[in-house]
């Protein structure tokens, strides 16, 4: 009499088993993908991109609080629109997801309300939601929520194990990319102008060289040296020395476009990279910094007006049809601007010389 209920259980409780195993392995294979993100950007386009895909929802939005604005910073300009426009939210302010989370701070799963979880979503055709907080050291860093049309996929009762687990993975995963591309960055920048520096440069050069190759497209550098930068340092000092640098760094980087690489190559030297310029062009921009760093005030609030000139070597790289050794290339390129630099030093200083 007793043997059917309890094979249904039995059945019952292997199903459950099964489905859980099911759960925990996909939950692994997230986690494991999670952990081998590199940078900010990848980790978000997992969790907007895939959690979607991979957990059947209508609707996943990541909320980070950004009081300082250190993660648009890091998501930089390239990124956070089409980030925005798929689901990420960068809150100003903690209130915004106040009263969201059990509290103090614990997931709330249930049935969507329009006027209670509208503002945390961009459909309203939806029937059930988790919402999750993001907690560091006890601190609400954000929330990831998930949402569903289908009315039973996240129930009050349900257990929130998995969830928790999953967004416990996730808080340690975005301080991870976080440091990871602070110190990417920290690494590629000079500490003094904020442009990038020669580690960036070369990297970039490289895959200038490959572009220009491939594309059979001219490519232009331009090395520049302040001129008798040692006088500023001598007859005001070497904050107003540093000033200077930083200044003129701006005017060089205001000429070039966007596309341009420009860096510190060490001290009162820069070097800019210029795709898609031949010499001529690169000449014509040349004399146009020429002019701008000649007519530009430096250190303004000094008792007299303190104005700098600058030398610049110009040089068009040789891509040839085929242009296999792309190191020499860059190498070559480089070399060029940097005699063609020491000629206008020669020359006197104050002007522009191509070496096409
Ligand atoms: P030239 O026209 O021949 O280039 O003369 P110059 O005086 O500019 O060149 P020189 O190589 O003799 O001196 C470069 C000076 O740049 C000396 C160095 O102290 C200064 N300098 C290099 N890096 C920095 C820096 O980070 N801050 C400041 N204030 N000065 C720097
Ligand atoms: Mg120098
Ligand atoms: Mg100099």
């Amino acid at each position: 009499m007793q043997t059917e209920p309890l094979r249904e259980q039995l059945d019952t409780l292997l199903t459950e088993a099964r489905k859980n195993e099911k759960k925990l392995l996909r939950f692994g294979q997230l986690e494991q993908r999670l952990m081998e993100t590199r940078g900010l950007s990848q980790l978000v386009n997992i969790v907007l991109h895939d959690f979607p895909r991979d957990f059947e929802l209508d609707e996943v939005r990541l909320w980070l609080l950004d009081e300082s604005g250190e993660w648009a910073r890091v998501l930089g300009d390239t990124h956070l629109p089409a980030f925005c426009e798929k689901g990420l939210v960068l809150a100003a302010h903690k209130s915004q997801l106040r009263g969201f989370y059990h509290p103090p701070l614990r997931p709330r799963l249930g049935i969507y309300q329009a006027d209670f979880h509208g503002e945390l979503f961009g459909s309203d055709r939806l029937a059930s939601v988790a919402l999750l907080p993001l907690v560091r050291q006890g601190n609400l860093m954000g929330g990831l929520h998930l949402a569903s049309r289908d009315g039973n996929r996240f129930r009050a009762t349900n257990g929130t194990y998995f969830l928790e687990r999953l967004t416990a993975f996730l808080v340690m995963c975005l301080e991870n990319s976080l440091y990871f591309d602070k110190l990417e960055r920290f690494g590629l920048t000079d500490a003094l102008t904020q442009v990038n520096n020669r580690r960036y440069f070369d990297a970039r050069l490289k895959e200038a060289v490959s572009h220009a190759v491939r594309h059979k497209q001219p490519l232009a550098a331009m090395m520049f040296d302040l001129d008798h930068f040692k006088r500023i340092n001598d007859r005001w000092g070497h904050p107003v020395g540093d000033m200077v640098l930083q200044q003129a760094a701006q005017v060089i980087q205001s000429v070039l476009r966007g596309s341009d690489s420009f860096a510190r190559y060490g001290g009162e030297e820069f070097v800019a990279l210029l795709p898609g310029a031949d010499h001529e062009i690169a000449s014509e921009i040349a004399h146009r910094i020429l002019r701008a760093i000649g007519s530009h005030v430096f250190c303004e609030n000094l008792d007299e007006p303190l104005s700098l000139t600058i030398s610049i070597g110009v040089a068009g790289a040789a891509i040839e049809d085929d242009g296999s050794d792309e190191t020499g290339i860059g190498r070559q390129l480089i070399h060029d601007a940097d005699v063609a630099l020491y000629h206008a030093k020669a020359q006197g200083r104050n002007c522009v010389v191509v070496q096409p």
